[in-house]
């Protein structure tokens, strides 16, 4: 007789983007995290293991895409596209061989300075509706203008005289420079293709500028920024890279949409699922419970901390984290209870208040569950979690010690 050994159990990902801070004065040297009472994210450190992981190493953007890539595991050398070519996976836009497809955001840009990276986080409609006025008004066979969500669109620029090779600024980290400062250059001095893609990229910016100051958008976003740009992704299968696991990603954001689209796994639409403080908790909860029955792994995003981080709003931060514990881990944890799963909760990637922008500061993370043994740490923060058992992880050690 065969003997079956049932290994079956569930692994769920809490992943609060941006999470992560510095001590602060106000808080009497505590961070954020600390501050704020999180029993669920407690409970996993309490009943776990913890210890930190290095999401955005050396020679990548410190940017959301790479920190979630290496967060499920993938090896950013062999396979990172850039943001443009994910998001554009995610929205369905099929990218020719020789297109480049760049994330390009709204704006708003003051006497000559960038003063808001997401043109005061714009509405979905005025945002759509901008973007297919400049699809209008300058699409052509070179480049075309996407709606996406919000201040996050794209621009695809078509044809091999066009190149990737381009020096940008990540707009939620250039906020109150100078347009000189965080201009677009080529990677390489000389390289006539990123020299042109540089000469039509800033042609194109003054032009959508003409276009945004016309009568009818009454919105903050009056410029358009370019940046992070790629060819067609080819990411490895989820399956094939954690062989015999299937996974499911619950997010508002269309660039980790597009990762997971590429890498075969399912994405799970929640309506009214925002990336934002509004979005709607409940319906995420309820859509990682189901995925978990369908799929071994799920890895639960919320994006709102890291936007309340970015705006250096210091009580809409806690806030943010306080709904993350009490309205996306604590109920999947207490649904889960008694059953073989697996949990861990982890940011992407820290956004200090004081920066306003990513570091590549190794972020906390605690996992608990099904096989893990308990180490001492009692509670999740920046200050404990680097004193567990697990050390210091990295590449593709967090999903192999989840997903073993
Ligand atoms: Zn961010």
């Amino acid at each position: 007789m065969r003997i079956r050994i049932l290994k079956e159990y569930k692994t769920i990902l809490f992943l609060a983007d941006g999470m992560a801070d510095e001590p602060i004065d106000a808080l009497g040297g505590k961070t954020p995290l600390e501050a704020v009472e999180t029993p669920g994210m407690d409970k996993i450190a309490a009943e776990g293991a913890s210890g930190t992981f290095l999401s955005l190493p050396n020679g990548f953007p410190t940017s959301s895409d790479v920190a979630n890539m290496s967060v499920m595991g993938f090896d950013l050398t062999s396979c990172y596209p850039g943001r443009g070519p994910l998001e554009a996976v995610s929205r369905g836009i099929e990218l020719a061989d020789s297109d480049f497809a760049w994330r390009c955001n709204l704006v708003t840009v003051e006497d000559g300075v960038l003063t808001d990276y997401s043109a005061g986080h714009i509405e979905e409609k005025p945002a759509r509706r901008l973007m297919l006025k400049l699809q209008d008004a300058l699409g052509s066979d070179k480049a075309t203008f996407h709606p996406g969500v919000s201040y996050r669109n794209l621009l695809v620029l078509h044809g091999d005289e066009f190149s990737s090779n381009v020096l940008y600024h990540k707009p939620d980290s250039s906020q109150g420079e100078s347009l000189e400062d965080i201009a677009l250059e080529p990677m390489t001095p000389g390289n006539s293709k990123a020299i042109h893609t540089v000469e039509f990229l800033n042609d194109l910016r003054g032009k959508a500028a003409e276009v945004l100051a016309e009568p009818g958008n009454d919105t903050a976003g009056n410029a358009i920024w370019p940046w992070s740009s790629g060819k067609k992704p080819n990411l490895p299968l989820f399956s094939e890279l954690h062989p015999g696991k299937t996974g499911a990603v619950i997010t508002a954001v269309d660039v980790i949409k597009g990762i997971a689209g590429c890498a075969g796994m399912e994405v799970v639409d929640v309506p009214g699922a925002t990336g934002f403080i509004d979005t709607n908790y409940a319906g995420k909860v309820a859509a990682a419970l189901a995925a978990a029955e369908r799929r071994d792994f799920v890895y639960l995003h919320v994006e709102a901390v890291d936007e309340c981080s970015h705006m250096g709003d210091l009580e809409m931060k806690m806030n943010a984290i306080k709904d993350f514990d009490s309205k996306i881990v604590t109920p999947v944890l207490k649904a889960m209870e008694g059953t073989a799963a697996r949990f861990a909760v982890l940011p992407d990637h820290p956004v200090p208040l004081r920066l306003r922008k990513h570091t590549r500061t190794p972020v906390p993370v605690a996992v608990s569950g099904f096989g893990i043994v308990p180490d001492s740490v009692r509670s999740y923060s920046e200050r404990t979690a680097p004193a567990g058992e697990l050390g210091n992880l990295k590449g593709d050690e967090l999903l192999r010690l989840l997903l073993f």
